[in-house]
């Protein structure tokens, strides 16, 4: 397993992606997932030209931040609101906000902090029972809800397509969660701002970048399989 070759790789094909869809490798960010990985791995890919990371566990991002090298950290996974002020002052962009309450305590721990906080409301597009994340019927409960805080800034969209071979099979999802993110930017509610669609993991992102996203979380194509089995 190379680092070196697999970010090469990841980001030529990321680069193709994006013109195939009329863009540039500028305007997609690549988000390299970290989780379970050290540190050393992480600066390792820092050294690479990796400027943002994603960790889906508040504890990681706590529990590493301190030995990693100065990057943008993303926090992608469950996020359970006794967990936020473990990450309020350390992430930029919280991708997984998918209820009231836990906009309410974000916004909570960003005025003790006295900062703001990004985040992406995380829609289940695909409808499975398992996957975190709100119903897209159900988001305009949240959008209107924002325009009362003033700490959370939301920023746009993420989902988490479902686990496929077959890449294409999820477009369908994503052009779904790409309409959805174009009619809420149409219709400029408060305090919402739909800049950053968050789709794509290490199986799809291609798929991802020629339906929309303009980010991407790509873990094992960068850093290979994750071992679970110490944790
Ligand atoms: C782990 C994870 C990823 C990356 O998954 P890979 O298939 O390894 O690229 C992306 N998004 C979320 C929310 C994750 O938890």
């Amino acid at each position: 397993m190379n680092i070196r070759e697999n970010l090469e790789e990841v980001e030529r094909r990321i680069t193709a992606a994006a013109e195939r869809s009329g863009r540039k490798r500028s305007d997609i960010t690549l988000i390299a997932v970290t989780k379970t990985h050290p540190a050393e791995m992480m600066n390792e890919a820092i050294e690479l030209g990796v400027t943002d990371i994603g960790e889906n566990k508040p504890q990681e991002v706590r529990d590493k931040y301190a030995d990693v090298k100065p990057v943008r950290w993303h926090l992608i996974g469950h996020l359970q609101t006794n967990k936020v002020k473990y990450v309020i002052d350390k992430v930029c962009l919280i991708h997984s906000v998918d209820s009231v309450k836990l906009m309410d305590e974000i916004e909570r721990q960003a005025e003790k902090h006295d900062t703001t906080m990004d985040i992406l409301i995380q829609v289940n597009i695909s409808g499975e029972e398992t996957k975190s994340g709100i119903k897209p019927e159900e988001i305009y409960d949240l959008i209107e809800h924002a325009g009362e805080l003033s700490r959370v800034k939301v920023k746009g969209l993420m989902t988490i397509a479902p686990k496929t071979d077959n890449p294409v099979t999820n477009a369908l999802h994503f052009d779904n969660i790409r309409r959805l993110f174009l009619d809420i930017q149409s219709k400029k509610y408060d305090n919402i701002s739909m800049e950053y669609l968050s789709m794509g993991m290490s199986g799809d992102y291609e798929t991802a970048i020629e339906h929309g996203a303009n980010m991407v979380r790509v873990g094992s194509a960068i850093f290979g399989q994750r071992d679970y089995s110490t944790k």
